[in-house]
């Protein structure tokens, strides 16, 4: 289907500034004149109908008569709606999971979206919080347990499977330092980490140098042993042996304490290590005596699972409006 822009009239022609040009004016108004407003059910409906379309850009345009005369709280509750219905995001692991259940896709990574904003020099705006980002774990570990370790891989996940079957980790973010890449840009530049593509940690250029020997470069050694540095906090952690203070681009922003820095997520690992450690654990258990599988759910029960806990936080979120 071609995209469109809704063009909504909540207060009809409803207009408290009375313009003599307006095109209301010398129009019969299907509904006549006067205070006209848009119901709750209709205002649900149309957000939840548009924003199933898909369609790449989702246009909203409130118009009138007066459109304001709704008051804030139409247009607050109108922000929640297009959330609720929009693509799924932190907020909605359920949705997330049953999406990737009925597409087939098996082998996820889900990376945290956090920057730097240049004006303030603190997270950007659209930051995930630690707090988010520890939910969104804590939900996505519940839904792959249920549903069954063996059929669904999330590279985070499979990280501490291994780490407890094998005894190591599959990705830097928890390993004890970071030796996993070397990075090339387009100009044959190589570089220690995609986020630290900056002048100190250039290792040279593959067209002058092999990349054997770029990569057993003693700045390479300098930057994999940097992680190895760790705060006082993360020292006495009890999750230090799976956690290893999480990646060095974490630790590295909005923390100007001096010294060794905990990272910004050290809150989101901790709410997410003290809730699954020990279902880890039992996991790799089954994994090593070959009864992993037994115990989980098929794809219809674990999507019956998903709607009840969609009610429960439907229930949550109207319970605190
Ligand atoms: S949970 Fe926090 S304190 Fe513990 S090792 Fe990880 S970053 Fe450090
Ligand atoms: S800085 Fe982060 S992404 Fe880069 S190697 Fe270290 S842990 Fe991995």
């Amino acid at each position: 289907m071609q995209p469109f822009t809704l063009l909504i009239k909540p207060s009809g022609s409803d207009c408290n500034i009375d313009c003599k040009y307006c095109f209301y004016k010398d129009r019969p108004s299907e509904f006549g004149h006067g205070k006209q407003r848009m119901s709750a059910e209709v205002l649900e409906t149309l957000v939840k109908d548009y924003m199933d379309l898909d369609f790449p850009v989702a246009g909203f345009a409130w118009q009138g008569g007066e459109p304001t005369l709704m008051g804030v709280d139409f247009f607050r509750r109108a922000v929640e709606l297009q959330k609720k219905y929009g693509s799924a995001n932190v907020e909605q692991p359920e949705t997330l999971f049953e999406f990737c259940i009925e597409n087939e896709l098996t082998y996820l990574q889900f990376i945290p979206c956090v920057e730097t904003d240049p004006a303030t020099g603190g997270p950007a705006e659209f930051s995930i919080t630690p707090r988010q980002y520890g939910d969104f774990l804590c939900r996505l570990f519940d839904l792959w347990y249920d549903y069954g370790p063996e059929k669904l891989n999330i590279r985070e996940f499979d990280s501490l499977l291994t780490h407890y079957v094998l005894g190591k980790h599959t990705i830097c973010t928890y390993s004890k330092q970071c030796a996993g890449f070397v990075v090339i840009e387009h100009t044959g530049d190589a570089f220690c980490c995609e986020f630290f593509v900056e002048p100190k940690w250039r290792l040279g250029n593959i067209l002058e140098t092999p990349l054997e020997k770029l990569a057993g470069d003693s700045k390479k050694r300098a930057f994999a042993r940097d992680k190895e540095k760790l705060c006082n906090k993360c020292l006495l952690c009890r999750h230090l042996d799976i956690c290893r203070g999480g990646c060095m681009k974490d630790r590295a922003r909005w923390n100007e304490q001096g010294g060794e820095r905990e990272s910004y997520f050290c809150e989101s690992y901790r709410q997410f290590f003290d809730n699954t450690v020990p279902r880890f654990m039992q996991i790799a258990a089954g994994i090593e005596n070959g009864s992993v599988g037994r115990h989980t759910r098929s794809a219809d029960k674990i999507r019956l699972h998903i709607e009840k806990l969609q009610r429960k936080q439907r229930f949550k979120i109207k319970s605190l409006a």
